[in-house]
C-alpha cells in the first residue's frame, strides 16, 4: 500500500484567511493576503516567534478552522484506492494546550481517524516512514523533502505565496535552491488524484 503525506493548514483548509484575521486583531495591523510571501508569519506582522505562538494558542486557531469539503472527498477517494493517507504538520506545540488533540478532534468532526504527526522537520521523518507522496504549500518543505528523499514523488499546492515570492525569499536566506524541477506543481489536490490515475 503506498503511503501519502498531506500537510494540514493551507492545504486541506483555507489556514491563510483565517490567521490573518486574527494576527491583525491582536496585533492592530491591516496585513492582507498578497503582503504573505513567506510561511514565517512573526517576520511578517514584525513580532516575535514566542507571540505568534502565543497568538495562535489564545485564538484556538487549530480547532476553529474548518477543512475543505471537497479535500475530504478527494482523501476518501484516495482511500478508495487503496492509498494510506497520513497526515504531517508543524502546529506549534504548548505545554498547557494539547495540539494534536485538539487537531484529531477537529479533523473526527469530518469524520477523518487517520494518523497525524506533528514534525517540525518533515524530511527526516518522511524517509523514516517510507513515504511515497508528499503534499504541502510551503515549496522549503517540498525543497528539503526532495532534497533527502530522491524516489518520494513531492507536490506543492499553488498559492500565492508559495512559488516566485518565497523562492525570492528562500534565496535571500541563503536556502540552496536545487531541484526545483523536480517539484510538481498542483492547483488543487484534485490534479492529484489525476496524476494518481
Ligand atoms: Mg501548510
Amino acid at each position: 500500500m503506498k503511503k501519502i503525506w498531506i500537510d494540514i493548514d493551507d492545504v486541506m483548509n483555507d489556514f491563510i484567511s483565517f490567521i490573518i484575521d486574527e494576527l491583525n486583531f491582536y496585533t492592530w495591523k491591516k496585513i492582507k493576503n498578497t503582503d504573505i510571501d513567506f510561511w514565517h508569519l512573526n517576520q511578517i506582522w514584525w513580532v516575535s516567534f514566542d507571540e505568534l505562538k502565543d497568538i495562535y494558542k489564545k485564538s484556538d486557531i487549530y480547532s476553529k478552522v474548518p477543512l475543505l469539503q471537497e479535500n475530504i472527498d478527494i482523501i476518501k477517494r484516495l482511500e478508495n484506492k487503496n492509498y494510506q493517507i497520513i497526515f504531517i504538520t508543524s502546529r506549534f506545540l504548548y505545554h498547557d494546550y494539547d495540539t494534536k488533540n485538539v487537531t484529531k478532534m477537529l479533523f473526527r468532526k469530518f469524520w477523518l481517524d487517520n494518523d497525524i504527526y506533528i514534525w517540525m522537520n518533515k524530511s527526516s521523518v518522511c524517509k523514516e516512514l517510507w513515504i511515497n507522496i508528499f503534499i504541502d504549500d510551503a515549496l522549503y518543505n517540498c525543497l528539503d523533502v526532495k532534497n533527502n528523499n530522491d524516489n518520494i514523488d513531492v507536490f506543492i499546492l499553488d498559492k500565492l505565496w508559495n512559488w516566485e515570492k518565497e523562492l525570492k525569499r528562500l534565496e535571500k536566506e541563503w536556502f540552496d535552491v536545487k531541484n526545483m524541477d523536480q517539484i510538481n506543481r498542483i492547483y488543487s489536490l484534485n490534479d492529484l488524484l489525476l496524476w494518481i490515475n
